[in-house]
């Protein structure tokens, strides 16, 4: 988690900066303080222990608009400043316009699916950002803005998070066809990207998290995972892309699920494409940046087309990562494709 640390680092020094611009003299701890505080989080004393997740995303609109605890958090700057109402009300606005400028956020879609996190984390975390909804202490609340808090206040029910029964659940597109993922998978090499970083364009889908009110209130949100394919198509050049011939193109594939309030049911309702380009000029950010050990640092994910099921590459033993397909175990080679050997990114 030491990312999302330097996340909240990079928050912290902002504030700082802009609060001594308008008179208020931050210490670090305090400044740690009313960010989580704002962002409706656990405080930082806890952090030990209970590690909640950031993330920085690349468009608010792709999320959506973070909720803040502004409540809570004008009684938390009074108490550690010692300042009255009206300063605290004034310096909270203030850090709230850093966060969102920052675009920085709770990563609440992997603190709801992320395994590795304690299910008690999980609870206190997202009963702390329930918080967010409050408006007074009368019990008037907000709506919220995302599908996993909309799970949290109880307006849709909580899927079933394990990683078996989202691969399972991603298998299910296009309804009543030919499974479009079972396909890729079984014809091409392809590799599993747990929580990719929602910073980047091609990738935010798997961090997704939106909540729609009204008659047809509904919850959409990514699985938290993407599929990504190297593109074996030949590279020709053309007048149009005369660097095309270095180019390198991985194409990603990003599940996305929801639920209608009225049945709370779960279920696909998207595949979004997208591709990542490596070495042209107006590449924004190279695979390599993002995975320094390239495709091969990430786990390969085979299907079988018989039983209609998704699994990963066995690395290391996890638990509840299926390995192996509900056929035979032994008629599973035969449906995966071999890997390519590696493709440089600095390769011409
Ligand atoms: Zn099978």
């Amino acid at each position: 988690m030491s990312k999302e640390k330097s996340l909240v680092r990079s928050l912290s020094d902002d504030l700082i900066e802009t609060c001594a611009k308008s008179g208020y003299s931050l210490k670090r701890i305090a400044s740690y303080q009313l960010i989580y505080a704002s962002l409706g989080t656990i405080c930082p004393e806890l952090g030990n222990e209970r590690v909640i997740p950031f993330e920085k995303v690349e468009n608010v609109h792709l999320g959506s608009e973070v909720q803040f605890n502004r409540f809570e958090s004008v009684e938390r700057a009074q108490g550690i400043l010692k300042i009255d109402y009206w300063s605290a009300t004034d310096l909270i606005a203030i850090v709230i316009a850093v966060i969102q400028k920052s675009r920085i956020r709770v990563a609440q879609v992997r603190l709801l699916l992320d395994m590795e996190i304690s299910a008690a984390t999980r609870e206190a975390a997202f009963s702390s950002l329930l918080m967010n909804l409050k408006l007074s202490d009368q019990g008037v609340t907000l709506q919220p803005t995302t599908a996993t808090l909309a799970i949290a206040a109880g307006l849709i029910p909580k899927p079933d998070t394990s990683l078996k029964a989202r691969l399972n659940m991603a298998v299910d597109w296009p309804q009543r066809h030919r499974s479009e993922l079972i396909e890729l998978v079984t014809s091409e090499v392809c590799y599993f990207w747990p929580f990719p970083p929602a910073s980047h364009p091609e990738l935010s889908a798997a961090s997704r998290d939106m909540f729609f009110g009204g008659n047809f209130a509904s919850g959409e949100m990514g699985m938290g995972f993407s599929i990504v394919q190297q593109d074996r198509a030949p590279k020709t050049r053309s007048r149009l892309m005369p660097y095309s011939v270095r180019t390198t193109r991985y194409l990603v594939k990003t599940p996305i699920w929801f639920a209608r309030v009225a049945d709370g049911k779960w279920r696909m309702c998207n595949i979004l494409r997208s591709s990542i380009l490596d070495d042209t000029p107006f590449s924004q950010s190279r695979l390599s940046d993002l995975l320094p050990n390239g495709l091969q640092g990430l786990v390969r994910i085979f299907g079988c087309k018989s039983c209609g099921t998704l699994f990963l590459e066995e690395r290391v033993k996890q638990l509840d990562v299926p390995t192996r397909c509900e056929c035979d175990a032994n008629s599973v080679v035969e449906h995966v494709v071999q890997a390519q050997p590696p493709i440089s990114s600095n390769a011409h």
